[in-house]
């Protein structure tokens, strides 16, 4: 039995409002190229760079809620490579004293290690044209974290739900878009294959995974071509491979340079920032509730472990879940069961997000609760929906359209007798014991009252008048 082991290495842009050492804007998505750049960041002659303190205090928040080890002070290596979209011939990153070190994130019911997590600054892009290269610098100096762990993963479905989880949290932080089709997530992975209880196997590095479904269908791809190398009884060979999306298949890369070729050597132009413990504390002090904080709170008030789940790794449904929490009207579960499968289910229908949308926590809580309290049934609430995402009041719907349950028995009554006069096969049906005949009298009552009578006091009278239960 074969078994995969993998390592990851994620590249996260920091959503500052400056680059990591200059003053350009960092957003420059869909700018015109080389329009955010300036000395320090296309690295002319005599420019100095200076940190961004936010870049840093973002990476900081990263290692805390990680719980990795943060030294006493920040130091930056120059790490020596050549490259056209490279400026300056170096990157400015970390070494040997990375922002933080160990920590781990939780994934179900065990956890994956980190290793590390650094700072360090992007290079511009490379446009390949037919005849020629055209270089973009603006994405050149911005901030990133790079953060990589230990090979604790066992499957490609693993890594993508670590990646999930990375985006969760650092979208909760606050500190990233982690967009992978912004390019502002990216992954390297590393997977050996090996029998299992054996010594590791020989690695291959995948690089530059920009979604998560690229890193599943990469790794299955090396999985099995490693394991094939395996059965045959050959070696896998040391490699560094590109995946292509189309083929679904990876492919070798030129080779890897090694670490001495990146000859770091400490940065002379940047002094060590220091990092006071006061700063940690405050920063610590000011970290919002953590997505695995919010999974338990969230089992706590009654919700489902696989909705619990789901909503507090979905930042926005998260954020969204809490304010109509907040309110103390609906029922968790009952406001969990409409985010995920109602509203989610016309959210994807329509093709927008939950944002986009006017509809309100205040709104969802009290349809919810109309729902909840008996006032309308589930089917009147469906149907209300729509509205309330265009920003419609569900009490002023059901007020002007009369849309509240009927709850009037006698009403009911009347309708009920109807429909057993009418339907004397099916009413013979549950006289005899067939109880399932009952849903065939149900739904024509309910159709009668256009959905508004409460399916629960409809099956009561129905039995009654029937002289059954
Ligand atoms: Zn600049």
């Amino acid at each position: 039995m074969y078994e995969a082991v993998i390592g990851l290495e994620v590249h996260l842009h920091l959503k500052t409002r400056t680059k990591a050492f200059c003053g350009c804007l960092a957003d420059y998505f869909g700018a015109e190229p080389n329009t955010h750049t300036c000395p320090v960041c296309l690295g002319l002659p005599g420019a100095l760079p200076v940190p961004n303190r936010k870049a840093v205090e973002f990476g900081l928040r990263l290692a805390l809620a990680l719980g990795s080890q943060v030294p006493d002070r920040l130091l930056f290596h120059r790490k020596n490579y050549f490259y056209p979209d490279l400026p300056k011939n170096y990157q400015i990153s970390q070494y040997d004293l990375p922002l933080g070190q160990g920590g781990t994130l939780p994934l179900g019911e065990r956890s994956v290690r980190i290793r590390r997590l650094h700072l360090e600054e992007d290079a511009g892009k490379s446009l390949h044209l037919e005849d020629r290269t055209l270089l973009d610098l603006n994405r050149a100096g911005s901030p990133l974290i790079e953060l990589v762990t230990e090979p604790d993963l066992r499957s490609p479905e693993e890594a993508r739900l670590f990646l999930q989880r990375i985006q969760a949290l650092v979208q909760t932080l606050g500190i990233s878009e982690a967009s992978p089709e912004e390019g502002k997530m990216r992954a390297d992975v590393n997977v050996s294959v090996r029998r299992a209880g054996e010594p590791l196997g020989t690695k291959v590095e995948i690089k530059n995974l920009n979604s998560f479904k690229g890193v599943q269908r990469a790794l299955e791809y090396e999985i099995r071509r490693q394991t094939e190398i395996l059965r045959r009884g050959e070696r896998v060979k040391p490699a560094t491979m590109g995946f292509e999306e189309g083929s679904g298949k990876t492919y070798p890369l030129r080779t890897k340079e090694e670490e001495a070729d990146y000859r770091y050597f400490p940065e002379p132009d940047l002094p060590p920032v220091p990092i006071s413990r006061e700063w940690l504390e405050t920063i610590r002090q000011d970290l919002p509730e953590l997505p695995w904080e919010k999974e338990r709170r969230y089992l706590a008030l009654g919700i489902k472990a696989q909705d619990a789940e789901v909503l507090a790794y979905t930042p926005a449904l998260a954020r969204f879940l809490d304010r109509a929490l907040a309110l103390g009207q609906a029922s968790p579960q009952a406001l969990a069961n409409w985010l995920l499968a109602d509203v989610a289910g016309l959210l994807n229908e329509r093709g927008v997000a939950l944002e986009a949308t006017r509809l309100t926590p205040e709104a969802l809580a009290r349809l919810v609760t109309l729902f909840e309290r008996g006032e309308i049934t589930s089917r009147v609430a469906k149907g209300l929906l729509p509205e309330l995402l265009e920003g419609a009041d569900p009490e002023a719907l059901v007020r002007e359209r009369g849309l509240g349950a009927v709850a009037d028995e006698t009403a009911l009554r009347a309708v009920v007798a109807e429909v057993i006069q009418a339907m004397p096969e099916a009413a013979r049906s549950v006289r005899q014991g067939k109880l399932k005949a009952l849903d065939a009298l149900l739904g024509q009552v309910m159709r009668k009252t256009q959905g508004q009578a409460r399916p629960d006091l409809v099956r009561r009278l129905l039995l009654e008048a029937l002289g059954v239960g």
